[in-house]
This record gives structure tokens, sequence and C-alpha cells, in this order.
């Protein structure tokens, strides 16, 4: 046989620790088995070294494990039948493929003489017969253009040039004639109309290409990648077409053993009798084993054994699900309990405290399919019932599938008029969410989009209050009902309305500058502004908000240093400055004003350090 395959490279990260002597050790396990008897009927294949022996592991992102002989070429052999079959369902589509092979398993040997007499065509594509059917759509007008289409294919699979073993190809040429009588067998019963030297060529040509465990296990991991080649990127064929593949594989792929095999393994998988098994891990990665001898079906022992144990000790097994739908909602709380960071007078956090339950947050995590995403709206019909608003926190949750969008987009429906608020936060541009939004393709109108949860529960907490109050009431501001001025008498109000002087911001204009000096303070009138820091990455990080009735730069009175943070009004502002030398000023002929703005202001740093308090706890 060839060997003209230059050996690759496995990748030797730190990362290969576990993985890698997890299979030397199962390789060393493994090889003293000596069972099974390697092919003879073809002969080339009689001079395999039958302690030859690789085991690899390709990961959707195309990282590589491997062990023993892992490059060492061989045939494919039915290996191949999986992808030649997934070729014609790209290029002719599933119906013409139909029409040419079904999907049963036989119950017989791969090389079985039997077609299906209701259907008239061969049981399914991973036994000879099927294969061979499915060998006759393979597209092009010559024997040359059609062997050059499949070569392409297969190289995109493998993602490196693979050649023919000529030597099998001619071995299998001169003595497949039970592969001969299944194709003239077909040709008799009008299953296939080309001539059956052409396909049979093709078919011989396909079993005999070479390949390694490293790039079996490097297409099915193509596989296992939804059709897109893990190095390469190159998207070679559909989710569809790879669910029909390992469908077949499943029910047909390890022939007579093939219910054994799901019972123990769980994995859809194809063997080949020059001594390859592949196994695909959907979503995760591929498996390809190299051990020539075979048992009485035709299927690699130490190949089966492998399996066997990777899946066993690993919990592929198909059935083996640990989905968990229950942590989809990761938490969920409500705004009496957990406030935005817009600072608030003692007033309003008593209303919030009592009214609040009525603003619920859910955060959910994880992906959105079927049995999450009814978690979801189960929990959302629930809050439905009692609450005025539901904010539903996307921040920790990637992906939703079509079933996960279709039911939230139905419950998103029925919340209707006289329902709840909805506003979602955290669903940037690519989300798959985003089709359901406003300005998205099906967007439903009735929900409000928003970056981040914060700023959600400032604007419901908004709407909120302003049932309570009559938040945008200047007169309200009054000097002497603004918290850090509780309990100044008459005599000393007027002192301090005195020393004030009003200035108006407009939305994104900054107020303080980290840094500068600072020497005033300011209670904003109307409007609102948010007090941020610059983080060491340099990204702003909003820590609190400030409304009307409240203050900022109030640490000035205290150390009269520099400004700690950065203050920029988010709508038109007005706002009270005080000086801070003016107060000292007062404070020398009534020293209670000193004294009872600091006391208000250690009540209002408490609520402050209890937020960062509340934050970090959130943080984990
Ligand atoms: N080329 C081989 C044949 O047609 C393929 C069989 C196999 O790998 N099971 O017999």
């Amino acid at each position: 046989m060839s060997s003209s395959i230059p050996a690759f490279e496995a990748g030797t990260s730190a990362a290969d620790g576990p993985i890698s002597r997890y299979l030397d050790a199962l390789h060393d396990r493994l090889l003293p088995l000596r069972d099974g008897e390697i092919a003879t009927y073809i002969p080339e294949l009689s001079t395999a070294d039958p302690d030859a022996f690789g085991i690899a592991i390709a990961t959707v992102d195309g990282h590589l494990y491997t062990s023993g002989a892992a490059g060492h070429p061989f045939t494919i052999q039915s290996m191949s039948k999986p992808f030649t079959y997934g070729y014609a369902l790209r290029s002719c589509g599933v119906a013409r493929v139909l029409e040419q092979v079904g999907v049963e398993p036989t119950g017989e040997a791969f090389n079985s003489i039997i077609l299906d007499n209701v259907n008239n065509r061969p049981f399914n594509p991973m036994v000879n017969a099927g294969a061979i059917a499915v060998s006759e759509l393979m597209p092009g007008d010559t024997p040359e253009a059609r062997l050059a289409m499949m070569m392409d294919f297969f190289n995109d699979l493998a993602g490196r040039r693979l050649d023919i073993d000529e030597a099998v190809f001619a071995s299998e040429r001169d003595t497949g004639h039970r592969n001969r009588a299944i194709a003239y067998m077909m040709l008799n019963s009008g299953m296939i109309t080309s001539p059956p030297e052409d396909v049979l060529e093709l078919y011989f040509k396909q079993c005999s290409i070479n390949v390694t465990c490293a790039d079996m296990a490097m297409m099915a991991a193509t596989l296992a990648n939804h059709g897109t080649q893990p190095v390469t990127g190159r998207k070679i064929l559909d989710p569809d077409q790879i669910r029909d593949m390992l469908t077949l594989m499943s029910t047909c792929g390890m022939y007579d053993y093939a219910g054994q095999w799901a019972y123990e393994v769980g994995l859809p998988a194809k063997s080949g009798v020059a001594g390859g098994i592949f196994a695909v891990i959907p979503g995760q990665a591929g498996i390809a084993v190299y051990s020539p001898p075979l048992d009485q079906v035709g299927n690699s022992i130490r190949g089966v054994a492998v399996c066997k144990e990777i899946s066993r000790d690993f919990g592929l097994h198909a059935f083996s699900d640990r989905t968990m739908v229950q942590t989809v909602i990761r938490r969920e709380y409500r705004a009496s309990e957990v406030r935005s960071k817009r600072l608030r007078s003692v007033a309003e956090i008593a209303v919030l405290a009592r009214e609040g339950h009525r603003i619920a947050v859910l955060e959910v995590q994880g992906a959105l399919f079927f049995g999450s995403a009814e978690r979801l709206i189960r929990r959302l019909a629930a809050l439905a019932e009692d609450c005025m608003a539901i904010v539903i926190d996307f921040k920790r949750c990637s992906d939703a599938d079509p079933a996960a969008l279709r039911l939230i987009e139905e419950a998103v429906a029925r919340f209707g008029e006289a329902g709840p608020d909805l506003v979602v936060t955290h669903v940037p541009g690519d989300h798959p969410l985003r089709a359901l939004l406003p300005g998205g393709a099906r967007g439903t109108g009735r929900v409000l989009t928003l970056p981040d949860t914060d700023t959600a529960l400032e604007e419901l907490e908004n709407d909120l209050l302003s049932g309570f109050f009559e938040t945008d009431d200047l007169a309200r501001f009054a000097l002497k009902r603004i918290d850090l001025f509780h309990g100044l008498d008459e005599g000393c109000i007027k002192a301090l309305e005195g020393a004030v002087s009003s200035f108006q911001f407009s939305a994104g204009q900054q107020v303080i500058r980290e840094g500068d000096d600072a020497n005033a303070f300011f209670v904003v009138a109307s409007g609102a502004a948010s007090i941020s820091v610059t983080l060491p990455g340099g990204q702003r990080k909003r820590v609190a908000s400030v409304g009307p009735g409240q203050s900022f730069g109030e640490m000035a009175l205290i150390d009269g240093g520099k400004r700690t943070a950065d203050v920029h009004a988010d709508s038109a502002m007005i706002c009270y400055a005080f000086s801070v030398d003016r107060i000292r000023e007062i404070a020398k002929a009534r020293p209670e004003v000193l004294t009872t703005i600091l006391q208000n202001l250690v009540i209002s740093l408490t609520t402050r350090l209890r937020m960062a308090n509340d934050e970090i706890r959130n943080l984990v």
C-alpha cells in the first residue's frame, strides 16, 4: 500500500494533557487485544500490519488529539459511504436520492445481494448495493469529471489533498465480482441506468482513497460541526444533510452490529473493511480508530473497543442526555429587592420597597430550545398575572433555535395591550432573538429593547414612582425638601439659598471630570445624571445615577481633594451648585449647617455602600 502521506503534526499544547494521556493509556491497554482477522477478500488488504493501531479525536474547533499510528495511511473503504450519500443529498436533493436508495437497515451483511423489492431499490446507502447506487448520482459528464468532483469533495472534508491507493483499487477492480453482480442486478431492475463498469470504477476508487486516523477524525468533526470543516472553515454540507447522514450511520453504519453498537456506544458511526471506524459526537468532536483485524461482521475489533470505552468514560451516548432545562432561569428578583443604580430619596426608596414587587427581572442563561424556552414562557405567563413590567436579561443566553423563537414570539404576542410591559436587555444585533424585537424581521412592537438591565430597572422604577410623586415639579425641590439638608431650620435654609447658583446642562454634557479639584457640590433640580468611572481597560462603568432631589460631588465637603469619578448629564438637567468655601463661611455663624449636612451625607454614603455591596454580591 502507498505510504506517500507525510506524517501529520498533532497539537502539543498544554491542553493536550488529560485527553492525550487518556488516549495513550487506552491505546496501550488495547494493543495486546489480538483477536480478529484482516480482510483478505480484497487481496491487497491482506498485506496490512495487524498491529498498526491509531486513535484520533478532532474537536469542532479543529484541535487534534492522537495516539499510536494516527498518521498511518489506509484505505477509507466503507467509511466513504456516508460522505458520498451527503454529497448526493447536496447535489441532487433528498427526493431524487430517495428514489435511488432507501433508509431501512437490512439485517444482512454489507455485501448482500438483495434489493427492497417493494420499492425496487437498495435498502440503504451504508451497504454496498446502496453505495454503488449513490455513486451513480455523482455529477459530471465523463468518468474523469466525476472522479475529480468526488476527490475535490473528500479533499475539502479532510482539509488536505488525498490520493487513491492504486494497488488497492486495482485489487478491488480485479476481484470485486460480487459488487459487479450487485451493479448488474441493479441495471437489470432499472435501478441504475449508467454502464455498470463506470459506476463500479468510481465506487472502487472511492473505497480506495487513502486516509489516516487524523483525516477521518477531522472529517467526522466536520459532521459534528454541522457541515463546516473545523480547520479550513469551509462550509461543505448543510445541517439538514448532516442530520440525514448521521441518522443512517446510527441505524445502518455498523452493519449487523448496529443494534448492539447503538446500545453500547450510542454514537453515529461507520466502519470500513480496511480497519477504520469513525464516530461523530454531534456538536462536539469526531473520533477515528484504525486497526485492521476485523470481527465476524467486518468491524475493527480494537476500533469497536476504543469507541465503547470512550463513549462510556466520557458519557457520550446520544441518549445519556444531560440537558438541564430547569437552569434556564438563572435568577429572578423584583425591584423591591434589587434597585437600579439610581440614587433615590428616602421617600422613593420606601415606595420601591413597598411596590417594587410589581417589576420582575428574569436572568436567562444557556441556550434556548424547546425545553428551556417552554420553562421561560411558562414563568413569563405566571409573572404576567401580577406584574406591571417584566425585564428579561439575556446577558448569559447566547443562542435560541427556531423552535424557541417561535414559542417566545407567540408568548410575547399574547401579552397584548392589557399585559405587563416587556423589556429585554443584552440582545446585541447578532443575537437570534433580535428577529423578534421591534425593528427585527418579525418584530412584535410590544417589546422594548434596552442595552442593560440597570437602565431598564431605572426606567421602570421611574414609571412606578411617577404614580406616587410629581417628579418633575421643580418647586418640590425647594432646598428644605432635599435629603442632604434634611433637619435644617428656616434660618439655615435661607442662608443656603443665598449661597446657591443654578446651572443648566444639556444631554451628554460633562458636569464633573475625574481628577479635577473638588470645590463645589451639586443638587439635581430636574433631569438626571450618571456617575461613572473608567475601568483599567478604558471602558466606562456607570456606578450610580442621580435624579431630582439627589446630590453629587459632596465628597468635596469632606476631603476637598480631587474628583474620583466623572458625571455626565443623562438628559437636559438643572442643578443647584454650592461652593464648599461658601458653606464653610456660613458654618462660622451657623455650625449646624455643616454638621447636619455631614450627618445626612453619612446616611447617603451608607446607602451607596450597600448598593456597591449588592452589586458585588450580584457579580457571583
Ligand atoms: N470496497 C469494499 C467493498 O465494496 C467496501 C466494503 C466495506 O468497507 N465494508 O467490498
